[in-house]
C-alpha cells in the first residue's frame, strides 16, 4: 500500500511569527564576481546540502550582481515564493556591499548600531593586529529587530530578518570560511527551532543492479509515496537508494524509514545490497575487516592500483590493508606474484585461472586473510571477440578458497568508467566473501 503523507502536527499550518514551518527555501547569492565566472558558487552547493539535511526543500538558486535595484527585486520575488531565503555575500565594509541595506529596505526596517557586533569587530581587529577603518563600523549597523549572529571567523556578522507573515531572510557573509561555520554553529540551530518536524534519511547501497533495474523491481508506487520518500542516485557501478521520512519525533521518523528499508531488503533488490548507511564499498570493507581484525592484500592489473588507492583513502586503514601490487605486464605476474608461466600460456593473461592465481598468491605472500585480484581489458584497444573490451576477471581469495567473477562492462564505456566499475565490484565481492566466511563459521 502506498505510504501516506504524515498528518501535520497541530498548529503547523498556521501562518504568523514562529508558526511558519519553513518548508520552502530559496538561495540568493550576491556578487558580480559570481556572474562573471571569476568564482565558483560553492556557497549555493553548501547551503543546499545543509538545508536539505534540515528538511527544508530548496526550490531555486539565483545569483545577482552587486546592484541594489536587481537585488531588491530578486529578494522580493524570493520572499513571495518561499518561506525562507538564504542570502550570501555583500556584507563587507565597502560601498558595493549592499545586501544588508537592501534587505532592511525590503523588510521596511531602519538600521541601528548593534553594540555587541561592534565590540566583536573591534576585538577581531585587535586580535589580528589590523587597523580598523571607519567603514568597518558599517558592518555593525543592523536592521531593527534583526536576529544577529556574531561572527567569530571574520568581521561581518550574519543576521536574520522575519516579516509579519513569518517569512525569513538569513544574510550570511560571502567567504566560505566564514559562511560555513556561521551556518553550522548559529543559523542551523536557529532554523531548527522553527521546524516542527524531524527528518531522518537512510541510505541503501546497491551494487550489481542498474538504476532502472532497481526502479523496475520496486514498483512506481514505491517511488511516488510522499512520506517516506524514496529516491535513487546513480554512481559508476553502484546505486544509492535514499529513504527519507518526516515525523514529529526522530524515533518515529527512524521507524518509518526502517519499515521501508525492510521492504527493499525483502524485494528482488535485497541480494544486491552491500550496506546500509555506509559511504562506499571501500569504507564498508575496511570497517568489516577492522571488526574481524583481518587484513586484505591486492594484486591489480587493469585497475592499476585503483582498489588499493580507494582502500587507502579511508583513514585508519593501515591496520587492515597489508599492501598491494600492480602487475601490469605479464612477466611481472610471474615475477612478483608467482603466477606460473604455463598457466598464463594455457589460459591467456585475461582469464579466470590467472585472476584466481593472482588473488591466492598475493594473499599468501602478504599473509592476508583476503586477497583481491583483477585482470581484464579496460580499452579502448585490446580484447578479442570472446573477451571484448570491458571484460574483467575479479577474484577474491579467503581461507575458504577462491572465487572469481567475469564482469562484462559495455565496450562503449571509456577506460576510466570500466576501471572504476571493476574496482567497485571487486571491493563489494571481497566484502561479500568476508561476510560469507563469517556465516560459514557460525554455521559450523
Ligand atoms: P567581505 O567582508 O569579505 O567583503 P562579503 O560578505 O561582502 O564579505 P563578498 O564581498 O560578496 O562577501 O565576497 C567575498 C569573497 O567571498 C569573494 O571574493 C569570494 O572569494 C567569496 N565568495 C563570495 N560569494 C561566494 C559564493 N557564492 N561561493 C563561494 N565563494 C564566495
Amino acid at each position: 500500500m502506498p505510504r501516506k503523507r504524515a498528518d501535520f502536527p497541530s498548529g503547523e499550518k498556521e501562518i504568523g511569527n514562529m508558526k511558519n514551518e519553513l518548508q520552502k527555501a530559496e538561495i540568493l547569492c550576491v556578487g558580480t564576481e559570481l556572474l562573471l565566472g571569476d568564482i565558483v558558487n560553492t556557497n549555493a552547493a553548501f547551503l543546499s546540502r545543509r538545508l536539505a539535511a534540515l528538511g527544508i526543500g530548496v526550490f531555486r538558486q539565483s545569483v545577482v550582481g552587486d546592484n541594489p535595484g536587481r537585488l531588491a527585486e530578486e529578494l522580493r520575488g524570493a520572499l513571495s515564493r518561499a518561506d525562507l531565503v538564504v542570502l550570501s555575500g555583500g556584507l563587507g565594509p565597502t560601498g558595493d556591499d549592499l545586501t544588508k541595506e537592501v534587505a532592511a529596505s525590503v523588510f521596511g526596517r531602519e538600521t541601528e548600531l548593534c553594540a555587541p557586533a561592534l565590540e566583536r569587530i573591534e576585538r577581531y581587529f585587535a586580535a589580528t593586529g589590523r587597523v580598523m577603518t571607519p567603514n568597518n563600523k558599517k558592518q555593525a549597523m543592523m536592521p531593527k529587530g534583526a536576529t544577529v549572529f556574531l561572527n567569530d571567523y571574520g568581521t561581518a556578522p550574519a543576521l536574520a530578518l522575519e516579516n509579519e507573515e513569518g517569512k525569513i531572510a538569513v544574510l550570511l557573509p560571502g567567504p566560505p570560511r566564514e559562511l560555513e561555520p556561521l551556518f553550522d554553529t548559529q543559523v542551523a540551530p536557529f532554523l531548527k527551532k522553527r521546524r516542527h518536524t524531524v527528518l531522518v534519511s537512510r541510505n541503501v547501497m546497491i551494487c550489481g543492479m542498474g538504476e532502472s533495474a532497481v526502479e523496475a523491481a520496486l514498483t512506481p508506487a514505491f517511488f511516488e509515496a510522499e512520506n517516506p520518500t524514496a529516491a535513487l542516485y546513480c554512481k559508476e557501478g553502484e546505486v544509492r537508494l535514499r529513504v527519507t521520512a518526516k515525523a514529529d519525533s526522530e524515533k518515529e521518523a527512524r521507524e518509518m524509514c526502517d519499515r521501508v528499508v525492510e521492504t527493499v531488503k525483502t524485494s528482488p533488490v535485497g541480494g544486491d545490497i552491500y550496506g546500509i548507511d555506509v559511504d562506499s564499498p571501500e569504507a564498508a570493507l575496511v570497517a568489516a575487516l577492522q571488526k574481524r581484525g583481518l587484513c586484505v592484500a591486492t594484486a591489480e592489473s587493469c585497475t592499476g592500483g585503483l582498489i588499493a588507492k580507494r582502500l587507502t583513502d579511508i583513514a585508519g586503514c593501515s591496520s587492515v590493508v597489508a599492501g598491494g601490487v600492480v602487475t601490469y605486464q605479464t612477466r611481472e605476474k610471474t615475477a612478483l606474484l608467482g603466477v606460473p608461466e604455463e598457466l598464463i600460456a594455457a589460459h591467456t593473461v585475461v582469464s579466470r585461472e590467472v585472476a584466481q592465481a593472482m588473488a591466492q598468491n598475493v594473499r599468501a605472500r602478504m599473509g592476508a586473510a583476503v586477497g583481491i585480484a583483477t585482470t581484464g581489458y579496460a580499452g579502448p584497444g585490446g580484447g578479442s571477440e570472446t573477451e571484448p573490451v570491458g571484460t574483467v576477471y575479479i577474484a577474491v581469495a579467503t581461507a575458504n578458497g577462491v572465487g572469481c567473477r567475469r564482469l562484462s562492462v559495455s565496450p562503449m564505456r571509456d577506460r576510466a568508467y570500466i576501471r572504476t566499475v571493476a574496482a567497485t565490484r571487486a571491493l563489494v565481492d571481497a566484502l561479500r566473501a568476508l561476510e560469507q566466511n563469517n556465516s560459514n563459521k557460525k554455521d559450523s
